[in-house]
Parts: C-alpha cells; structure tokens; sequence
C-alpha cells in the first residue's frame, strides 16, 4: 500500500472517532466502504492495523447512546463493522472493552419488527460472537433469547433475517455455557420441531440453508452429553433419520444430509466393542521363561568364526581344493554366526521328495534363466507392467466379471485342469485349509482327505517359481506359533501367481460414506431388522453354529490369520472384529481370515469394526485382496485386488473407561467393504494385503540357497538367533564367488564393502516382504547388473526381523507387544533377540571399520502412495526446527541424498517427492536413526511401499501388485550399483564393466533419465491424496460446519446495501429472488 494512501486512511480514522458531525460522519464512511469494496483483503487489514476497528466500535457505541439513534449512520456503519470484524481475530475483545455489545443488542431489541435495520444488528453480533468469551457475553445478555424470537414460530415471512438468525446462533452455540443454557431452556426440542416445520413446508428445497442453520445449532447443543441425552430423549435421532431417508443422493439437500450426518453419528450411543476384553485373544508368557540358549545370550564378542561345519552340506564340490577355498573363504564370511546348532539343517523330506525338488529346482533354475535374458535395465522407469499397460487392458472392479458363477470359467491360462474339476465338487472346504499333520509327505497316507490334497497337489497345473507346496508343508510344521496352529492357509501351501493385469484404483462412488453410516444408524431404529449373531470367535471356542445355517462360515487360525470375531448383523452384513497384537490390546490394522459357504453374485457387507488409524488409504482407492480356492483350483491361483464401497470412518465404538483407567475411551473405525465372490459354495481369503508368511520366507529362502550355481554364487543362509517364540530368525549372505584362486581376487573379495538390508520389523507390513522378495530374487539372478553387484558386495540381508509378530498375524508388534522398530536404543538380547543380534551384525562391522555402504530397513506405509525413503540428515533436522545454531555452518556430506535421487529416475513407483530425511525424535530408537548415530552410516534408510499404489510414474492411478513391489526390490539393487558408480571410489574394473554394461543400454537408459528429469516438476507437489468426489468425513468431528464463509456474508452485505427492507413480501413460493437462501 503506497505511503500516501495509508496516512491518508489514518487521518480518515482519527476524523471519524473525534467528529460528532453528521456529514462528516456520513462521508468518511461513504469514503471507507468505497475504499475497502475494492482491492484485496490487504486494505482491510492494514486498516485493523491502524486501529480501525476500534474507531468503527467507538463511532457505534456513540451513535447509540444518543436518545434517537440515527440509522442513516448506523446502517453504513454496521455494514462496515461486519466487513472488518470478519478480518480481525481481536474483533471480539475490542467490542466487549468497548461496550459495544450491550448497545447492539439493545438497537436489535429495539427494532424487532423492523427486519432491515435487525438484519444489520444481526451482522454485528455475528461477528462479535466469533470470540468464544464475547459469545458467552452475549449468551448471559439474553442475545440467545433475542434470536429465539426472530427466528420462532416458523414463517416464510423474513427469511433472509431468519438465516441470518440461526446463523448468529449457531455461531453463539460454540460457547458450552450458551450450550447449556440452551439445553436447561429446552432449545433442543423447539429447533427439531422447528426444523421439522421447515423440512416439511420447504419441500422444493429453497431454503435449505435456513434448515442447515438449525442443524448447526443442534450440532453444537449436542457436543455437550446433556445435549445428547435432551437430543435422544426428544427423539432426535428418529426425527433426523427419517429426514434423510430417500434422499442421501439429492444434491440440492446437500447441506442438510451432512449436517445431519454429522448430528446423527455424535448423537449415537457410544458402546464398548463387543468383546469380552480388548486384549488379544493370544497371549504369550514366555518372556519370563526364556531360557537363555547361547544363541540368544550371544554378545558381539561371539560373533566369531566356526568353520568347522556343513562340510556335508558341500559333499558334491567336486576337488578338494575348492573344498578349501570353500571353507578359507566362510571363515571370511561367518564371523557373525552365532550358533553351530541346527541352523545349516535343511528339513529333510521323503527321499522321493527330495528328488522331485531337485526335478523342480533344475527347471527352475531354467526358467530363472529365462526370465532374465532382458536386463533389468531395459525396464527402468517403465515397468514390468507396461507391456500390458499398453495393451491398456486394466483389471477394473470385479476381477472376476468373466467367470460364471457355477464355477466352471474358463482356464485363461491354458494348463489342463480336467483333473482338478473333479474336486470342485467335493471337499472344498477340507482341502481349503490342510492340517499340518495330516501330512502328504510322509510315507504313511493316513487319512482320506490327506490323499485328496495329496492328488489335488500331483494334478497342480502351473508352476509357480520359488514356491514349492511340499517344502511349504514342510516348513509349517516348524514354525512355532503361541497357540499351536495346526492349519495351513491354502493360498500360502497352494502359491500366488501375480495378477494377470494391474488393477486400478477403486473409484470412490459418490456419497458411499453417507450410506453407509446411514445402514449403520438405522441399527438403532429399527433394532429388530438386526440378527446380531455371534457366528465365529476365537474367545468362545465352541462351535457357534449350526452348520445347516446358511450364514458364512469364518476361520482365521493359521498363519498370518487374526479374525478374533465375527457377528451377522443382517442376512448379507458381517461386523468383524481383528484380534489386538499379542501381548497387547492394539494394533488392529492387518488382517487375514478365511471364509466360505458363500453364494455367487451376492453382495456382501463386511465391517471391520475395530480399526484404530484415524484415517486409511481405504478411502483413497485400495482395495482388499482376495484368494479364491475355486479360482486356484482352475488355474488362476492369485490374491487379486477385491471389494466395491470402499470406505473407512470413526464408528460409535470407544474403549471403555473401565479399561483404560477412567480416561476418556479411545475411538475406533470402521472399514467397511462388499464383496461378490466369483462362485457358490467356495472357500476365500480375504486379507488386508498380499500376505506373505514366515513359512513362505522359510521356504523361499530354501529354493533359493538351491536354485543357484554355488561355483558362481556365494549364498548362505544362517541363524541370527532364536525368536522369543522360538523361530530362527534367518540371516543370508549374498556374494559372487571369487573368479579365480588368485590372491588378487581373493584379496578383493576380502575387500568387498558390505551392504545391509533388513525387512518386515513390522509384521503387518506384508508388502515389505515382497519388495525383500525382488530384491533376493534379483540378486541371485542371472542379470548383468546382478552379477555385477555380487562381485562387488557382500550383502548381509535379515529378510523378516520380526517372525514371531508375522506367524501370530500382530499388525505392528512382537510377542511382549512392543514395536521392535522403536527397540534400536538399546535391545536386550533375552527380550528384543533380532534387533539385539542385527545391531550386534552392525556394530560389528563399523567395529572393523567395514560399515556398510547402505542400511536399509524395508516397511510399508498406510497413508500415502508410492515408494520412498526416509533417510537422516542432521542439517534438514536443524533447519526444518528452526534452529538458530547456525546451520550453515554444519557442513553435512549430502551423499545421503544420492541413493533415492537414483531410485527416482529408476524405478518406476518410486518417488523423490514424498523422501524425508528429517531426524525427528520419536524416531530416535528406530533402525535408521539408530544405524546413522551410532554406527555412522550416512545412508541409513527406512524405505516405505504404499499398501495402495502409486500417484505418479508409469504406475500411476494403479494398485500394486505383488509384481510392482518386487520389481521394486531389484531396482533398489540398481540403485546400489549406480550409487557405487557414482561415488568414485569404485574400481577401474569395475567402472569398465558396468559401462560397457550400462553402454549397451545406454540409450533406453538415457531416454528414461531425462525423461524422469523433466517429469519430475509436475509431479514434485503431489498433494498426499487425490481430490475426492465427496469431502471424506471419516471422522465424525466434520468441519463441514464453517458458518459461511467471509465472501458469504460479504456478499450478503453487497447485496443488502442496494436493496430496500426486505420487509414483509416474502410469500415463499420459493421461486423469486430467494432462491439463494
Ligand atoms: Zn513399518
């Protein structure tokens, strides 16, 4: 604002409050309307900045002392006073100190039946009630009755003044002592029955805004638990039910339908859950007991070398001298071994087995060379997806939409399943779900179903690479679980193959939200539509139901599995209730059941009722995954994406104070979803995400120690240590053989630096253990780039950091309920074993100065999109805190930020624009923060994958599959390999071969770096989520109740200013000038 202009307004000011003039009066404010109707809101607040709302309160209270106040004066003057009081935070106090207050309230008295002059008294008061403390004020003045009166009875006389009325009330209901006053004068049961009055005259909906205004009102009256219970007692939620039945599309009732909503969901009853405590279901009282085996009481002293082992395991080395360069070469690697016992054991099977998985893993290793005749470098930044991307057939909604329902679709992959067809009819439900005793790979067949799966497993059509049914089962049968499992999930034994296609986000209908709280509120009208049958519960073992019922049928106790609880609440509707971590009473997030006995091409209604995260990228376009037997069974054996009216909000459920001490309960949400299954009678899983099991891992890691060529590739798996429950926690070491015996490379492949990976801290956290898939799988293959980061590191990768957490299906813990990625500081061996030994591996390394080049900590992340990594700088971390201690003179290596700079021109989900490298505190205790303070690892990360898919890239508007996030795991070895490059202290020959490597692709590579670069602009300021069809209201707090904004009231002003009392011509047709209100 020029110089000139501004003393210009200040000498208006200091005119205004000394002049007693009429004219002078008159024309000063004549002058600063013009001058602040035009121009931005800069104008207006240099004018509060030089006192001018204080020269408009004192023009006011002076002008309305007089004995006849003159209007010609306070109408401008009020118009202006509405404008600035808008602006200004301190608008409130200053009227309230300069007893502005009572004289407005007096002139609104005064001019009751004067509607224009009221309707500027209004304005006034509106704007002085936005401080909380002047709206009590005004409360204890009687303001409340005042507006009473102006808006009851109901009459189409006066709306605009009404509106404004309920307005200035709503904004007065704020205040919890106007909200009691207002529930001990029964306000309450007046608005329902004026708002009824209004809903059932107004039915073209022209004044909408007027019901929405009493809406409000109510809202606010029923924060307080005396309003709530005044508002149930007088029938509130009957009453504003049936308002909004058949109408929840209707988008001229929109205002009405959210406050509504919003009334109904506060006003419902809170309830603890149905559940007889929330602790788990699961608990684990080993703690104590643990007995301190050498392996968990191992120090880092012990990590030392025992070479005398596993000379059997190498019996087929053919000389004896490679013999020895063997074992020269383990005592090179092994010093972390913590234990000699048990751990180079491989399960033995059947010797029919054992040879048929030989079979298996020499045409595996065939086809692992098939796979990777193209590099990995011909697929940076594209995608493994992109070939059917361009294809442009994406997998929408209903996976399943091409298969009939009687179960006989058709088998889009070709293998012959006429053998399989037979069991479609028979023994679904055994078969869906073997015991792991009742096993096939022993000699002894005992049972008739055992021989069912038996043949089913003979007659499996389609291999699926690194997945082995018999070694699963196998497997199984060693992994401890606190209950004893005696179950495998048939997807986890039977395999996935990734989906076909990519599955594209779930678009969100309109107005799904509303509907279905909407089904959830009737449950309290109309009570005795509701069946409310306990049809499955961990804490009632018995059976609960009839198996002639026709109800589904639920089980979850498996690996990974954690249904606690499931109620029939209609004919199609299931509320389910996950168990809490074990050894707590949160966490409830992952989940994992089976259920069956279903009918094809019913929708049914699934409600996860206990989830805690305040919000989900449920409401964003992810959908659950779904395993289907009949599909497997038919050649398509895949987790697909499944679910239709998607959405996740705060329910009426909240912990009792009982249970937590008194202090107010926690809230809990809702997930809800439909599903159609694909057939009848079928067996499903359904799971929060792709799950992947500890005995999958097991298995995995298994065929991949023998799918590889071992006089080329170094790989060994050990045990780090034994879990609190009893489950080794494997340790692999990936590494090229050195060429030749030569002591020159022997000497580098002493040298070469180590790179440590780590995964699945978090158990739920299943998409972490695809993308560690990816990147083992990756490692051992035959790529070029593979080949040369063997022989250029030695990788140290602990795969699932948390077995126990996964195979008792927690979400975030491990069996004493604590999150082990907050265990860094300082673990115990006897109470944290993995994060002890890890951070022991790790101090061991940076011990003798051979610190890895990259920590990385594979997670998963609930609330955004795409993959990024959080990494530690303490300059960011200063600069972000404001600190003053001069940060320009932290001199900070920034090669931290190389590495996912690299991965942002790579890979195709991943994305530099969500990277943080902010140390906050409560991160203190966590791997990364822990790896970079203590052990000096300046590229320590935590990289996250989304649960949903990504927003930008190649991928974008897609879901991942399990494809995408192993893709994601090979590409961050890339990475390492450019990092390395890029560095400049990688080797001659090395840099020679990686650019006669990079040089054969160099131009693709090219294309996509550049491309990556120009790209990177748009998409740098991505918000977080997409803009929504309908304002996610996932937490019933909406702030969908702003009183209108500033341009609102500014506009009624506007228009009021050249418009005449409106008097008493209304005749509420609805159909004149009034159409807006
Ligand atoms: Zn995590």
């Amino acid at each position: 604002m020029a110089e000139e202009e501004g003393s210009g307004l200040q000498v208006l000011l200091s005119t205004l409050q000394g002049s007693s003039d009429k004219a002078a009066i008159l024309t000063i404010l004549q002058l600063l309307g013009d001058l602040l109707s035009v121009g931005t809101d800069r104008r207006i607040h240099y004018m509060i900045s030089k006192g001018g709302s204080e020269a408009l309160l004192q023009t006011l209270v002076d002008t309305a002392r007089t004995t006849s106040p003159d209007y010609d004066i306070l109408l401008p003057l009020f118009r202006l006073l509405a404008k600035v009081g808008l602006r200004d935070k301190k608008f409130g106090q200053k009227a309230l100190e300069l007893e502005a207050l009572d004289v407005t309230l007096i002139l609104a008295r005064k001019n009751l039946s004067h509607s224009h002059k009221l309707l500027h008294c209004l304005w006034a008061l509106r704007v002085f009630a936005s401080s909380v403390t002047t709206g009590a004020m005004l409360g204890i003045n009687g303001a409340m009755e005042l507006l009473f009166k102006v808006i009851t009875p109901y009459t189409r006389k006066r709306t605009r003044t009404i509106r404004t009325a309920t307005e200035v009330l709503a904004v007065l209901l704020k205040s919890r002592s106007n909200s009691r006053r207002a529930v001990n004068r029964g306000y309450v049961i007046s608005l329902l029955r004026l708002h009824q009055d209004w809903h059932s005259h107004d039915t073209a909906n022209t004044y909408v805004l007027i019901r929405r205004g009493l809406l409000l009102c109510l809202k606010r009256i029923t924060t307080l638990s005396s309003g709530r219970e005044a508002f149930l007692a007088a029938q509130g939620m009957e009453s504003l039910f049936s308002i909004i039945q058949n109408c929840l599309d209707n988008e001229s009732m929109e205002p009405v339908i959210s406050a509504v909503l919003q009334i109904l969901r506060q006003c419902y009853p809170k309830s603890p859950l149905p559940l007889v405590t929330t602790c788990s279901a699961y608990a684990f009282l080993g703690t104590e007991s643990i007995h301190s085996e050498p392996c968990c009481a191992a120090a880092e002293e012990d990590f030392e070398d025992d070479g005398d082992e596993e000379m059997d395991k190498d019996s087929d080395l053919e000389d004896v001298k490679e013999q020895e360069l063997q074992s020269k070469l383990r005592n090179d690697l092994n010093f972390e071994d913590v234990q000699s016992a048990n751990h180079h054991h491989i399960p033995t099977a059947a010797p029919l087995q054992q040879h048929r998985l030989n079979e298996d893993q020499s045409s595996r290793r065939k086809e692992g060379e098939h796979t990777v005749q193209t590099s990995l470098l011909s697929m940076v930044k594209m995608g493994r997806s992109t070939a059917h991307l361009s294809s442009k057939k994406r997998l929408d909604v209903n996976t399943y939409q091409n298969v009939s329902p009687s179960g006989t679709g058709v088998d889009t992959l070709g293998s012959d399943i006429s053998g399989i067809q037979d069991f479609l009819e028979e023994d679904i439900e055994v078969i869906s779900c073997p015991g792991m005793n009742a096993s096939f790979s022993s000699s002894v067949r005992p049972r008739e179903t055992v021989g069912v799966i038996d043949k089913l497993l003979h007659a499996r059509p389609k291999h699926i690479p690194f997945h082995d049914p018999y070694l699963y089962m196998a497997k199984a049968r060693r992994t401890r679980s606190v209950v004893d499992f005696k179950m495998v999930a048939f997807p986890d034994l039977w395999g996935h193959h990734p989906p076909p296609f990519s599955q594209s986000m779930l678009e969100r209908k309109r107005g799904i939200q509303r509907i279905k709280i909407s089904e959830d509120v009737r449950r309290l009208i109309q009570p005795r539509d509701v069946i409310n049958r306990v049809v499955f519960s961990l804490d009632e073992p018995w059976p609960l139901q009839d198996p002639a019922s026709n109800c589904l049928r639920f089980f979850s106790k498996f690996e990974s599995g954690n249904l606690r609880k499931a109620i029939q609440v209609r004919e199609f509707e299931y509320d389910l209730l996950i168990n809490a971590d074990v050894n707590s009473a949160q966490h409830q997030q992952w989940f994992y059941f089976k259920v069956s006995g279903m009918r094809a091409a019913i929708p049914y209604r699934f409600n996860i009722i206990n989830c805690e995260k305040p919000n989900s990228q449920f409401n964003y376009g992810m959908q659950l995954t779904l395993y289907s037997v009949k599909e497997a069974l038919l050649g398509r054996s895949t987790w697909t994406r499944t679910g239709h009216d998607i959405c996740y909000y705060k329910n009426h459920y909240r912990q009792s104070a009982a249970a937590t001490g008194g202090a107010s309960g926690k809230c809990y949400y809702t997930l809800t979803f439909t599903v159609t299954f694909p057939h009848s009678e079928d067996v499903c899983y359904l799971a929060y995400h792709y799950p992947y099991t500890y005995t999958a891992l097991m298995t995995h890691l298994e065929i991949l120690e023998k799918s590889i060529n071992p006089k080329k590739i170094y790989f060994r798996q050990e045990t780090l240590c034994q879990t609190l429950g009893g489950n080794p926690c494997p340790l692999v070491t990936i590494t090229a053989m050195p060429e030749s015996n030569s002591t020159d490379d022997l000497e580098q492949f002493r040298h070469r630096p180590y790179q440590v990976i780590t995964a699945r801290a978090h158990p739920g956290e299943s998409n972490a253990s695809w993308v560690m898939k990816g990147t083992l799988e990756f490692l051992i293959s035959n790529d070029p780039v593979a080949r040369l980061l063997r022989e250029s590191f030695i990788f140290k990768i602990i795969p699932m950091l948390n077995p126990d957490g996964v195979i008792n299906g927690n979400h975030r813990c491990s069996l004493r309920g604590e999150d082990l990625n907050r265990q860094w500081l300082a673990p115990k061996a006897h109470l944290q074993p993995t994060i002890y030994h890890a951070k022991g591996l790790l101090q061991y390394l940076s011990s003798i100065g051979r610190g890895p080049v990259v920590f990385c900590d594979f997670h998963g992340h609930s609330q955004k999109k795409n993959v990024f990594i959080y990494g530690c700088s303490i300059k960011e971390t200063l600069w972000q805190a404001n600190c003053a201690v001069g940060t320009s003179a932290v001199l900070e290596d920034i090669s931290y930020r190389t590495l996912p700079k690299i991965l942002d021109k790579l890979a195709p989900a991943f994305t530099m624009s969500s990277c943080s490298f902010l140390v906050e505190k409560s991160r203190a205790s966590t791997a990364r923060v822990v790896v970079w303070r203590e052990m000096g690892v300046s590229r320590s990360y935590t990289m996250e994958s989304s649960y949903c898919g990504c927003n930008q890239g190649p991928y974008k508007g897609l879901q991942f599959g399990t494809s995408e996030l192993e893709e994601m795991g090979a590409m961050f070895c890339l990475g390492l390999l450019i990092l390395e490059l890029k560095s400049g202290n990688c080797s001659h020959r090395l840099l020679a071969r990686a650019a006669a490597l990079l040089n054969a692709e160099e131009d693709a590579l090219n294309h996509h770096l550049q491309r990556g670069r120009c790209n990177r602009s748009n998409t740098s300021d991505l918000d977080d989520e997409p803009a929504c069809m309908e304002e996610i209201d996932y937490n019933s707090e909406g702030n969908s109740d702003q009183d209108g904004s500033i341009a609102e009231l500014d506009r009624q002003i506007q228009e009021c200013a050249f418009s005449q009392d409106e008097g008493e011509e209304e005749d509420g047709t609805g159909q004149g000038r009034n159409t807006i209100l």
